[in-house]
């Protein structure tokens, strides 16, 4: 650890932001520096923004997406296509199908996929609440949208048997994802594709 080069609450600021993704402790130096020459036009909106955002963020009690109403806005959006769920292991893979404007129906955040190594099992996971969407009569697909990863793949086949008695049709991803391939990093061409090109298991 270089020693202090600024007072505690610069040094402070700078330690918050190199934790941010992306960002390791040099880019976080120079975000700080470009945030304190900024501090009336960037900082002090940020820090308003941050505030705001924490006092109203809350997890759609439907789809486990992330909003600031529950249920989300896409939940509530009537124009939505409500017999397509597309089920998402994370909040950035929701948000990237979007940014491809890939599909318009609804989603389920799974909050993260099946993964022995690492402990995490079914119950750590949204999945009896994605069961009983899919029992729902308005549903006529699930489409699995995973990581083309072994964890990915593995939470896609334990899903797809557990709907089987659920009479909706469950697609997955084309193979425009790379093997061991994130939806986030995907362009959104590919991802597009990779959604219209959905195959049924
Ligand atoms: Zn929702």
């Amino acid at each position: 650890m270089p020693a202090a080069v600024a007072g505690p609450e610069i040094e402070r600021l700078i330690q918050l932001l190199a934790r941010l993704p992306g960002l390791g402790p040099r880019s976080a130096r120079r975000a700080a520096l470009f945030l304190i020459k900024k501090r009336v036009a960037l900082m002090a909106p940020l820090a308003d923004a941050l505030q705001n955002a924490m006092q109203k963020i809350a997890v759609c009690k439907v789809c486990g997406n992330i909003d600031t109403q529950n249920p989300c806005t896409i939940c509530t959006d009537e124009r939505r296509d409500a017999s397509i769920i597309v089920v998402v292991a994370d909040v950035s893979d929701l948000w990237a199908l979007e940014r491809a404007q890939a599909v318009n129906g609804r989603y389920h955040v799974l909050g993260g996929t099946l993964s022995p190594l690492d402990g995490v099992g079914p119950q750590d996971l949204s999945i009896d609440a994605l069961v009983a969407r899919a029992h729902e009569p308005s549903v006529q697909e699930v489409i699995l949208a995973l990581n083309a990863t072994v964890d990915g793949q593995t939470t896609a086949h334990y899903i797809t048997e557990l709907l089987l008695d659920a009479r909706v049709k469950v697609t997955r991803l084309a193979h425009g994802v790379p093997v061991g391939g994130e939806l986030d990093y995907l362009d959104e061409g590919t991802l597009a594709a990779a959604i219209r090109q959905r195959t049924t298991l």
